[in-house]
C-alpha cells in the first residue's frame, strides 16, 4: 500500500460520511424547496411567442395571429437574440399575490398587466381588445434599485381584485433567456423565503468556509495548492451568487455594467483556478508534461476570457465560455481519469469529485432540455454537485498535502541519518588513521630499536672480531699483530714521557721435544700453562705480554728499567722452572731462556732496534745453555 492510499483508505470513512451526510441534507433542502416551487407554477397556460426579428411592440403584439402563440410550460428559451413573448390569462388576481420571475439574469423584462376593454373603450387605432392597467420594466440591465419589490428574484406585485386581467411579458437578454413564473402569496412567499435562503446561506457559508480555511492553510502552509483551491471556491461561489441575483442585489447594486459581466467574469476565473489547481493536484508538471501543457493552454485562454469578459460582450464571452467548457471539462475529466486507471489515488478522487459535478450537471442540463423531469429546480441541483464536489476536492488537496508533508518529513530524516552514517564513516576514517599513524609510529620504534640491536650486535661482533684478530686462542693471551701496534703507542708515551721502555723475548727451551716426546697436545696445553704462570707474575696494569709466535713470547714493561725487567724475568723463569705440567698421565717440565732490553724511546724505528737486540740477547741465552735471561742496553 502507498502512502497515499493508506491516507486515502483512512480517511475514506470520514469522507463517506461527510459527503454523505451533507448531500443528502443539501438534497433535502432542495426537494423540500422544490415542492414549494412546484406548488406555485402557474395553473394557467402560458403562450409563448418568439420575436425573431425584434419587431414587436406592445401596440402591434396583439396583430400576431393567435396560432403563432404556443403553450410553453418551462419558459426556457436558452441563448437567443430573439425577443420572447409570454402571455397568461388571469380569471381574477388580487394584490396579496405576486409574480415571481425565478431567474436572475435577464437583461430587459418589460410586463404589463391589460384588462379587456368593453366595447366601449375600443380602440379602432391600435387594433387592440386590451387596456394596460400596469406597466412594469425590469431586468437586471437597470439599477437594482428600480425594481418595484426589492429582491434577488424579479417580483412583480398584481394589480388588486381585477376581473379578465391578461399579463404580457416581453424577455431580452444577451445570456440565455428563460423565466419560470410563479405565483404567490406574499406570505407564502416570505415563508418561502425565509428556506431559501438559509439554503443558500448554507451554501455560501459552506463555500465561505472552504475557501477561508484554504486561504488560511495558504498562509501557514505556503502551499499554493491552497490558494488556488481558495481562489475556485470564491470564484465559484461568486458565480453562483451571480447567478442567483444575490451578488447584484448584495455586492454590487449600483452597477448594472458589472451584473451583465459577472457571470462571465467568475465563470472564467473558475475555471482560471481550476485548470491550475487540477494540473497542482495532479501533479501534471511531473507525471505527464504533455497534459500539463494542455492544462496551461485552457488556463491562459481561460484567463484571458476573465479580463477579456471586462470589455466585450456578454453575448459574446458567453458563447465562448460554452464552447470552452465543451472541450475543457471532458479533457479535465478524461485527464484525471487516465491518470486514475494508471493508478494515481488522487486522480481517483479527483475524478469522483468531478464526476459528481458533472452528473449534476448533465441532469440539470436533461431537465433544461426537457429529456427528464426533476422535482427540484435544475439550478439548486447543480448547487449540490457543486457542494459534493468542493467537498471531495478539499478533501484530495489535504491528502496531497499531508502525503507530501510526510514524504517530505521522510526524506528530511532519511537525509539527516544519512549525515549521520557520513559522519559516523568519516570518524571511523579518522579512527583509521591515527591507528595507522600509531601503529607505525610503533613500527618505526620498533624497527629504530631493531635497527640499533643490530647495530649495537655489529659493533659486538665488530668488537669481537677486533678482539679475536688480536687474541691467540690458545693461550687467551694478546697476539703479535696486538704487539705491535701496543709497542709503537707505548713508544711514543715513552718517548713524550721520557721514561724507559724494557721489551723482552722469551722462548721455551728445546720446546720441539716435547713434542715430539708427549704429542702436540701436551705441547700445546703445556703452553697454556706457560702463560697462565706468566699471567699471574704480571701485576702491574701497564705491562703487557703477548704470544709473539709459537713456543716465543714478548713482553713490554713500560715505565722499567733494565735491572726492574731483569728481576721480573728472573721471577718469570724461576716460576717455569718450578712449573710441572700434569697432562695425558705425563709430568711435564720444561725452562725458558729470554733477552731483555730497556731504553726511553727516541724515534719510531728504535722499536724495531730494541726488538732486534732482544732476539740477539735471546740467542745469546741459548747459547749460554737456556734456562737463563740475557740483558742489554740499547
Ligand atoms: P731451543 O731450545 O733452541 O729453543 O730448542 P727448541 O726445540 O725449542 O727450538 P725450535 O725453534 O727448533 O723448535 C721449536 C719447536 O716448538 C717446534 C715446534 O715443535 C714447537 N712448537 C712451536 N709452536 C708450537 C705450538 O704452538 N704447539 C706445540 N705443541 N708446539 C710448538
Ligand atoms: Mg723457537
Ligand atoms: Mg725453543
Amino acid at each position: 500500500m502507498s502512502n497515499v492510499e493508506r491516507e486515502l483508505s483512512y480517511n475514506s470513512y470520514w469522507l463517506a460520511v461527510l459527503v454523505v451526510g451533507f448531500t443528502a441534507l443539501m438534497l433535502y433542502m432542495v426537494t423540500s424547496l422544490g415542492r414549494d416551487i412546484e406548488k406555485h407554477a402557474l395553473e394557467q397556460p402560458i403562450y409563448h411567442f418568439a420575436d425573431v426579428l425584434n419587431e414587436q411592440t406592445i401596440d402591434t403584439i396583439d396583430q400576431i395571429e393567435s396560432g403563432a402563440w404556443v403553450k410553453n410550460d418551462k419558459q426556457n428559451f436558452g441563448l437567443t437574440n430573439a425577443s420572447q413573448w409570454l402571455k397568461v390569462d388571469f380569471p381574477h388576481t388580487q394584490n396579496s399575490q405576486v409574480l415571481e420571475v425565478d431567474y436572475a439574469m435577464i437583461d430587459s423584462i418589460q410586463i404589463w398587466f391589460r384588462h379587456k376593454n368593453d366595447n366601449s373603450d375600443y380602440n379602432p387605432d391600435s387594433g387592440s381588445d386590451y387596456r394596460t392597467v400596469e406597466y412594469y420594466n425590469l431586468g437586471d440591465s437597470l439599477k437594482f434599485s428600480e425594481r418595484p419589490i426589492i429582491h434577488d428574484k424579479f417580483l412583480i406585485p398584481l394589480p388588486d381584485a381585477l376581473e379578465g386581467i391578461q399579463l404580457l411579458l416581453r424577455l431580452q437578454s444577451t445570456g440565455p433567456v428563460k423565466a419560470p413564473l410563479k405565483l404567490w402569496y406574499k406570505q407564502d412567499y416570505i415563508v418561502y423565503t425565509a428556506s431559501h435562503r438559509l439554503f443558500m446561506g448554507l451554501f455560501f457559508g459552506y463555500m465561505l468556509a472552504m475557501g477561508l480555511i484554504n486561504l488560511f492553510l495558504f498562509i501557514t502552509t505556503r502551499n499554493v495548492t491552497f490558494i488556488t483551491y481558495a481562489g475556485y471556491v470564491f470564484s465559484f461561489a461568486l458565480l453562483i451568487g451571480a447567478i442567483h441575483g444575490l451578488g447584484y442585489r448584495f455586492i454590487w447594486p449600483q452597477s448594472p455594467w458589472f451584473e451583465e459581466r459577472a457571470a462571465a467574469i467568475f465563470a472564467f476565473m473558475m475555471m482560471s483556478f481550476v485548470l491550475v489547481f487540477s494540473s497542482q493536484i495532479l501533479e501534471l508538471r511531473t507525471q505527464s508534461p504533455k497534459y500539463y501543457l494542455v492544462f496551461k493552454g485552457f488556463f491562459i485562454i481561460y484567463a484571458l476570457g476573465t479580463v477579456c469578459s471586462l470589455f466585450v460582450a456578454y453575448a459574446i464571452m458567453i458563447r465562448l465560455l460554452l464552447l470552452l467548457l465543451l472541450f475543457s471539462i471532458p479533457v479535465i475529466l478524461l485527464v484525471s481519469l487516465s491518470l486514475a486507471l494508471k493508478g494515481s489515488e488522487i486522480a481517483k478522487f479527483f475524478s469522483t469529485a468531478w464526476l459528481a459535478l458533472l452528473f449534476s450537471g448533465l441532469t440539470a442540463a436533461a431537465d433544461n432540455f426537457h429529456w427528464i423531469s426533476l422535482p427540484i429546480d435544475s439550478s439548486y441541483l447543480l448547487m449540490v454537485g457543486a457542494t459534493t464536489e468542493t467537498l471531495l476536492l478539499a478533501l484530495a488537496v489535504a491528502t496531497s498535502y499531508s502525503v507530501q508533508r510526510r514524504e517530505a518529513r521522510k526524506a528530511h530524516s532519511e537525509a539527516a541519518e544519512n549525515e549521520v552514517h557520513a559522519m559516523q564513516a568519516q570518524d571511523d576514517v579518522l579512527a583509521l588513521q591515527q591507528q595507522a599513524q600509531i601503529s607505525l609510529e610503533e613500527q618505526v620504534v620498533s624497527r629504530t630499536q631493531e635497527f640499533e640491536e643490530a647495530l649495537v650486535g655489529l659493533s659486538k661482533v665488530h668488537d669481537e672480531l677486533q678482539g679475536m684478530s688480536e687474541t691467540d686462542t690458545l693461550t687467551g693471551l694478546t697476539n703479535r699483530r696486538f704487539f705491535e701496534k701496543h709497542i709503537l703507542a707505548e713508544a711514543a708515551r715513552s718517548r713524550r714521557e721520557k721514561q724507559p721502555l724494557a721489551v723482552a723475548l722469551l722462548d721455551i727451551d728445546n720446546f720441539k721435544n716435547v713434542n715430539d716426546s708427549y704429542g702436540h697436545q701436551c705441547g700445546d696445553d703445556c703452553l697454556v700453562a706457560f702463560a697462565n704462570t706468566l699471567k699471574k707474575i704480571i701485576k702491574r696494569p701497564g705491562d703487557s705480554l703477548s704470544r709473539y709466535g709459537g713456543e716465543e713470547f714478548v713482553i713490554l714493561l713500560p715505565d722499567t728499567t733494565i735491572d726492574g725487567a731483569k728481576k721480573i724475568l728472573e721471577k718469570f723463569r724461576l716460576a717455569v722452572q718450578g712449573l710441572v705440567v700434569e697432562t695425558q698421565g705425563q709430568r711435564i717440565k720444561f725452562t725458558v731462556s729470554a733477552g731483555v732490553t730497556s731504553s726511553v724511546i727516541g724515534a719510531d724505528n728504535e722499536c724495531d732496534k730494541m726488538l732486534a737486540l732482544a732476539d740477539k740477547l735471546l740467542y745469546q741465552a741459548k747459547e749460554a745453555g737456556r734456562n737463563c735471561i740475557k740483558s742489554g742496553s740499547f
